[in-house]
């Protein structure tokens, strides 16, 4: 029985060096990636519940790994934050989003707005500089409105002066902001006050299991009840099955992310829904 615990505990050590091994791996590969052009931002489609039309577009960075594929941001995005690449990666989506942003503007879409996600790193340091950003949105000539930061509730928690000066440097200019998320975190309602959020984004955890007369159905409706009474609108992420929809638009949801209507795309994928007039 001596044995057997130590070599069980042998074969966990070489699975643990392993793992510590495919991280370090992973994250060398992440500090050249960006030079290599290895990122590639997709977008999906938001739609307007009323409409069953495309209102907005939420870019996610897809990273093509040479021998992995394509790498999820799940798996990526937490080494980033660790060891600061994620400042140039979030540098990066910035400049890219509204490069496309200005892109479908000249093919005459003008109406819709691209949501990215900011992670709390970004904003916590010197790193997200919001006045070149403001900056950039203004040499290019794009409206403000049309790009909305994605934040989790985590940020808003976060004291720092630094995070409050940057959000609301964007809000004066009138850049939109959307509570990702929403609901499984420390929500409050007084960063809703503090900030002036326009959207908030119920997690996808209370869409999948939907149901007439469920909690989650309650959850659901409390929350677009909550947002609408302080004047946000509200976007449900995960809509994979037509009843999902169905039930959130019953209950004034506004807006719907997710497979029913369309995966993550690359741009010019997009570019072809925005104009099939989806
Ligand atoms: P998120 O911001 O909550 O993004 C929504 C995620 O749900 C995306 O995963 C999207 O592909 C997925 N999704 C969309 N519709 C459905 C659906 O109907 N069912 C299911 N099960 N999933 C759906 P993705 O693209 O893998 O991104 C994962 C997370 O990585 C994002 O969660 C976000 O937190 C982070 N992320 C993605 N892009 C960026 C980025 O550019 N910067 C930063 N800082 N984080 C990013
Ligand atoms: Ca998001
Ligand atoms: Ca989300
Ligand atoms: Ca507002």
């Amino acid at each position: 029985a001596k044995d057997a615990g130590r070599s069980q505990f042998r074969f966990y050590d070489i699975k643990m060096h392993e793992a510590v091994r495919e991280r370090w791996q992973l994250s060398r590969d992440l500090l050249g990636a960006l030079e290599k052009g290895q990122f590639e931002l997709h977008y999906q489609p938001v739609i307007d519940l009323a409409t069953g039309r495309i209102a907005k577009a939420e870019a996610l960075i897809r990273w093509r790994h040479p021998e992995r594929g394509f790498v999820s941001p799940a798996q990526f995005i937490p080494f980033a934050e660790d060891n600061g690449i994620i400042i140039g990666i979030g540098n990066w989506v910035f400049d890219e989003a509204t490069r496309q942003l200005m892109a479908w503007r000249d093919m005459g879409f003008e109406d819709f707005n691209v949501g990215i996600n900011v992670s709390p790193v970004q904003l916590r340091g010197e790193g997200l500089d919001h006045r070149q950003w403001l900056q950039r949105l203004q040499d290019l000539g794009l409206p403000p409105g049309q790009l909305v930061v994605e934040l989790t509730e985590r940020v808003l928690m976060d004291v720092a002066p630094i995070v409050t000066e940057k959000l609301l440097a964007f809000r004066d200019a009138g850049v939109q902001v959307a509570l990702d998320d929403f609901g499984t975190g420390y929500s409050s309602l007084s960063y809703l006050k503090k900030f002036d959020i326009d959207y908030l984004k119920i997690d996808q955890s209370f869409v999948r299991n939907l149901a007439e007369g469920s909690e989650d159905m309650a959850l659901c409706e409390a929350m677009i009840m909550m947002a609408h009474k302080l004047g946000l609108q509200v976007i449900a992420e995960g809509v994979e099955l037509a009843h999902q929809r169905d039930l959130l638009k019953g209950i004034g949801c506004d807006f719907g992310q997710g497979y029913l209507f369309s995966k993550p795309v690359p741009a010019a994928a997009f570019t072809e829904l925005l104009k099939s007039g989806l």
